[in-house]
């Protein structure tokens, strides 16, 4: 999408702190981290968020927690865990509107969230 800053850090149009890449997927570090570790993973095919999606669109997501896992594992998270997030809609916290998975880890985290 023309206008939308992840697809352009997808595409390496800005300059990120790459973690993990393939055909269809980007991962970097959260440019303002909450935790030691904070990354961010993204489709490289543009959808704004998990209510965009349709059953088509859906099959681009078949290998997502497998991502997630090796990304977790490389960063060292198998031992105490991690915490993933995907705010929905602007009032869940939402502020860039393309998907992406925060991926938290690194600390002790409490529950409920805030
Ligand atoms: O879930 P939410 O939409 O609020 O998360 C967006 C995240 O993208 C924020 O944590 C913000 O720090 C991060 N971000 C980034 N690099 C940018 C713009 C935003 O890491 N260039």
């Amino acid at each position: 999408m023309a206008d939308c800053i992840f697809c352009k850090i997808a595409a390496g149009e800005i300059p990120s702190t790459k973690v993990y890449e393939d055909d269809h997927w980007f991962a970097f570090r959260d440019i303002e981290p909450c935790a030691p570790v904070h990354i961010l993973v993204i489709p490289k095919k543009h959808v704004d968020n998990i209510l965009a999606f349709d059953e088509e669109y859906n099959k681009n997501f078949a290998d997502f927690f497998l991502v997630i896992k090796k990304i977790a594992e490389a960063e060292g998270l198998k031992e105490n865990g991690f915490r993933l997030v995907i705010n929905t809609g602007e009032k869940a916290g939402q502020s860039v509107f393309h998907f992406h998975a925060h991926i938290i880890g690194g600390r002790e985290m409490g529950w409920p969230p805030f």
